[in-house]
């Protein structure tokens, strides 16, 4: 019986060791200082913005959401090659300032901003994608008081599902954006209290691999977009259709056919520019710019064997990267790809469990996997962990030393 793999994953290995930036993994630990750490490399990052303007048309913007790693640096990295910066908390908006992305291509979107948030938005003149009546009655107060109309956008919740997503985001009764079915009254409004109106936000899920299904999220996001413009204030200027690209994380999942959504773009952006001319199409993408340029690294601690089962305990585990213990959102656990960093092929192979130093039985990184028979200070790595990492970890659990972070 064949039992799936992992999709191949091209990272280069030099004397058997990973390299990352150039740079052998065992050098790279020690110019951190200290296990564990994340690694980023900026120049895979760059190979994968230029894929996307390969295959999408040149009028398609390319927006950052931060959540999926707001590393300072990774971000100011991002702010010079992206085309606008997406922020779902106050937290972010500093980030995303910082990182010196103009004001006017940075978006605001999430449920529960506070007032505060929102007025620190309005002072930046970052676009708000409002999410219900009670932030349009804020921002108008906000506006009012600042002398300047708060620029937004509505978030809409829209009446179909991204199909086969990790998580939907709209679809359904969901906390995020208004329904679709409220925001003619909504856009009333917004021309009533004085704000300055530019356009819609529709995002309908994350992590799909499945080219149709998001392909057909996308035709129906421009066309709510179209039917929902005639009741617009003014010309949308902006149509934000979210993003919901995959990365292969788990064996079996197969790259995403990122030219079958670029000619779908292709058609789309035509679409648009024939019956809303003033919209730029905006496509925000977190996981898919950052999660294949990102690996974790921890060192092993202790081999182990319990009744014939090979252990290593690590200096790291669930409190650094939840998604890899398979308790981020993960119905069934599966693994997420792993190595032994400085001895990739290695001399003999071994079926070993990889797991932290939490006294809990979740924190495991690596169930029964092939791996190079590791001894104890070797550097375990799990790749495709340049997104949702750290940040989307409990880092307090147990209290140990937080994971560093390297952009190389
Ligand atoms: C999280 C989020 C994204 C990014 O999703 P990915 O799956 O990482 O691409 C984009 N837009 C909004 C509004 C989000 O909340």
């Amino acid at each position: 019986m064949n039992l799936p793999q992992h999709a191949p994953m091209d990272w280069p290995v030099v004397d058997d060791c990973l390299m990352l930036g150039g740079i052998l993994l065992t050098t790279l630990a020690r110019r951190v200082g200290r296990t564990p750490f994340y690694a980023y490399d900026r120049a895979r990052i760059d190979v994968r913005i230029d894929l996307l303007r390969r295959y999408f048309p040149g009028a398609v913007k390319l927006h950052y959401a931060i959540k999926a790693n707001p590393m300072p640096a990774l971000v100011c990295h991002m702010a010079g090659r992206v085309d606008g910066l997406d922020v779902a908390s106050g937290g972010e908006l500093t980030t995303a300032l910082d990182a010196g992305m103009t004001p006017q291509n940075v978006s605001f979107a999430g449920p529960g901003k506070s007032a505060a948030e929102l007025a620190r938005a309005v002072a930046a003149g970052i676009l708000v994608n409002v999410e219900s009546s009670r932030e349009i009655g804020i921002l108008e107060r906000i506006s009012h008081d600042a002398g300047a109309p708060a620029r937004v956008a509505i978030r809409v919740n829209p009446t179909f599902e991204l199909k086969s997503s990790g998580m939907k985001m709209g679809g359904g009764p969901k906390p995020f954006g208004v329904d679709a079915e409220l925001v003619p009254e909504l856009l009333q409004n917004i021309r009533s209290r004085g704000l300055a109106f530019e356009g819609f936000h529709i995002f309908s899920g994350s992590q799909n691999l499945q080219a149709t299904a998001i392909c057909e999220a996308q035709v129906k996001a421009v066309e709510l977009a179209l039917s929902l413009a005639q009741s617009a204030p003014a010309p949308v200027r902006v149509l934000n259709i979210g993003g919901g690209l995959g990365i292969p994380y788990f064996p079996g999942d197969e790259p995403l056919d990122l030219a079958a959504i670029g000619e779908n773009l292709y058609v789309l952006s035509e679409r648009l520019a024939s019956e809303l001319p003033q919209a730029a199409l905006v496509v925000e993408l977190g996981r898919y710019l950052v999660g294949e340029a990102g690996i974790y690294v921890c060192r092993v601690i202790e081999r182990k064997t319990s009744r014939g089962e090979v252990f290593l305990v690590t200096d790291g585990g669930l409190h650094h990267h939840l998604a890899a213990s398979g308790n981020f959102g993960q119905v069934i656990r599966k693994n997420y790809p792993a190595l032994i960093g400085n001895r990739v092929a290695g001399g003999r192979r071994e079926l070993a469990s990889v797991v932290g130093p939490l006294c809990t039985p979740l924190d495991v990184l690596v169930e029964r996997m092939e791996l190079a028979q590791a001894q104890e200070g070797d550097l375990v790595v799990v790749l495709q962990s340049g997104a949702y990492g750290l940040t989307a970890s409990p880092g307090a659990f147990l209290s140990h030393p937080p994971a560093l972070e390297t952009l190389v």
